[in-house]
């Protein structure tokens, strides 16, 4: 979890009413779908506790995770929806699965009849969701031999097969290729029925899922699984509200004459006779990555500002031209948010939304507001 005091004047916002009103933006648009919202990598950053206990009021009880520790500091921290694990757990693991009542993601026979082993010398029963790879290429089952592989699975012992999943590698852009994937992982589960072996659950829709194709969260499916929409990405006219914002304040404001450099490696150079540099106390060690130096902008009292120079570890400076105006030392600014996107941050630094998200580190304290 996150600090939430720290006697540095930078810290992320995290607006959990707009949290929760993503939320409900996805439920309308896909007619109500249960949501297994993804607060794997800490939600995003968002700090995963604080925003599936803010999801849970709004009636989310269905949450995935990449790895067991982060299903582990849900359930300790009180979270007591449930938790599915995307991915497999290493053996020394599995006890846990069954202490912390978590739900197993199945990738392969092998890995099940382990799982299946843990569930006989426990003499409990597990819950599995199978994951199908329907044209990710990453974990999972091949989903032409998931059939076999399937009723291998119902027949072990101590495992209780509630569902199949699987994942759209690129929802976003390639319609036809994601629409296949989603007539294969039907028919996995109609052939199933058909055999008299009833799934209860099935998923596959990914946050660009549920925005581009319909058929991902039609009435076979049971589920969907938004990560990225529920903290805000997308384009403004899907009706999401972004919900983190990363600010600081000014440091120290002070002239630099004309010829005079900023930061290491001197690549800016001051032009005019007197220019203000303002410096901020945030750098790449908080997530401000150098391969955006000189490029990113901030936005101070609604104006946006040029920062210059490398970004160093601890502080990015930006430039005021000539004149500071009403900007003092101890003034705020926004490095991105309401005024200036997430997505606008990111690719001034060549980076996807996710990995901007993921990568404020965790010596900025998250603020949070919007509670109910
Ligand atoms: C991360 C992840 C998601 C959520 O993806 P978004 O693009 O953030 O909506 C869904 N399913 C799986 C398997 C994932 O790994």
């Amino acid at each position: 979890m996150f600090a939430t005091e720290s006697f540095r004047p930078t810290w992320v916002e995290i607006d959990l009413s707009s949290l929760r009103k993503n939320a409900q933006t996805l439920l309308s648009r896909t007619g109500g779908k249960p949501l297994i919202a993804v607060v794997k990598a800490d939600a995003y950053g968002h700090g995963a506790v604080r925003v599936a206990k803010a999801l849970e009021k709004e009636g989310v009880n269905f949450f995935a995770v990449a790895t067991l520790d982060e299903a582990i500091e849900l359930r300790e921290n009180g979270v007591n929806s449930d938790i599915l694990i995307l991915g497999p757990v290493e053996e020394r693991g599995m006890d846990s699965l069954f202490t912390y009542r978590l739900v197993a993601t199945v990738i392969s026979s092998s890995y099940a009849k382990s799982l299946s082993e843990k569930a006989k010398k426990q003499g409990q029963s597990l819950r599995v969701h199978v994951k199908i790879d329907t044209g990710m290429g990453r974990l999972g089952i091949r989903y032409d031999e998931a059939p076999e592989r399937l009723e291998e699975i119902m027949s072990l012992e101590g495992l209780f097969l509630e569902g199949i999943f699987s994942h759209f590698p690129s929802a976003d852009v390639d319609r036809d290729f994601s629409e296949e994937q989603v007539r294969r992982l039907k028919k996995i589960r109609e052939n199933m029925r058909l055999a008299g072996k009833k799934i209860s659950l099935c998923h596959i829709a990914n946050s660009e899922g549920i925005w581009n194709i319909p058929s991902s969260f039609g009435e076979e499916f049971t589920h969907v699984r938004p990560g990225i929409s529920l903290y805000g990405v997308a384009s403004s006219e899907r009706g999401l509200l972004p919900v983190m914002s990363l600010r600081t304040k000014i440091v120290q404001i002070k002239p630099l004459r004309k010829k005079e450099t900023v930061s290491y490696l001197r690549q800016y150079v001051v032009q005019k006779e007197r220019e203000y540099i303002a410096v901020l106390p945030l750098g790449y060690a908080d997530g401000v990555s150098t391969c955006g130096s000189g490029k990113y902008e901030v936005v101070i009292k609604g104006r946006r500002y040029p920062q210059v120079g490398r970004v160093c570890m601890d502080y990015m400076m930006v430039s005021l031209d000539d004149n500071p105006d009403h900007i003092e030392e101890g003034t705020e600014v926004e490095v991105f948010g309401s005024f200036l996107s997430l997505q606008e941050f990111a690719h001034k630094s060549s980076r996807i939304p996710y990995e901007v998200m993921c990568g404020v580190s965790k010596r900025v304290p998250r603020w949070y507001k919007g509670e109910e």
